[in-house]
């Protein structure tokens, strides 16, 4: 039986996390939706076009270490304001979401575009400068030299394409559950997720 958690919500609001733990309590299956938008913005960064690049992408092989870096998510968020990379990218992740045994799916328009018949849809959010610091800090650990400033300029210039664009924006969809994890513990934002599910179940 399809059942389909559906997360939404700006770079680095904690909506990865959250998803990841979702599907591994449940056993469900995850996607995140990013890594598409990613594997795209990274080869038009090598010089193919972007709608040639999504019509052709190797979902078998999304590396995702290196679709990690800054430079490769501003990429992303140009590419996927070009409705015909969305459309490419689009059957794929519906027919994702509505696969037998239950499905996370993570992204900016899950809720609102890819499945708005999703059994659970979040939308997780935190303030700009609480998730530039997280991103700050794992871009860190990862050995990417850069400062915090630049992160945030990186963050609010990421929000306002994603939010802006005419397709699919980022957006809450009207029936999804908001959670703000900027004064949340991991654990605790990942608690709250639970419970709305297994209301919903
Ligand atoms: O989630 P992540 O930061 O990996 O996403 C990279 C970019 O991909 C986002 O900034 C956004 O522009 C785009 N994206 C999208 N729709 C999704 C997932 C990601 O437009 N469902």
């Amino acid at each position: 039986m399809a059942f389909t958690i559906a997360i939404d919500g700006p770079a680095a609001s904690g909506k990865g996390t959250i998803a990841r733990a979702l599907a591994a309590r449940y056993g469900f299956a995850h996607l995140d939706t990013g890594l598409l938008y990613r594997a795209v913005g990274r080869r038009m960064l090598d010089g193919t076009d972007p709608q040639q690049a999504a019509e052709t992408l190797d979902l078998a092989d999304l590396d995702e270490d290196s679709l990690r870096t800054a430079e490769v998510a501003q990429a992303a968020s140009k590419v996927a304001a070009i409705p015909e990379v969305r459309q490419a990218l689009l059957d794929f992740q519906r027919a994702f979401a509505r696969r037998a045994g239950g499905a996370v799916l993570d992204g900016r328009d899950i809720g609102t575009v890819i499945c708005p018949e999703a059994e659970v849809k979040l939308f997780v959010i935190a303030s700009p400068e609480v998730r530039a610091r997280r991103r700050f800090e794992e871009l860190a650990e990862n050995g990417f030299e850069t400062s915090y400033d630049a992160v945030l300029a990186d963050v609010e210039a990421r929000d306002a394409r994603d939010m802006g664009r005419a397709d699919a924006p980022l957006k809450q969809a009207e029936d999804a559950v908001r959670i703000d994890t900027s004064e949340m513990s991991v654990a605790a934002a990942v608690a709250r997720a639970g419970e709305i599910v297994d209301a919903r179940r």
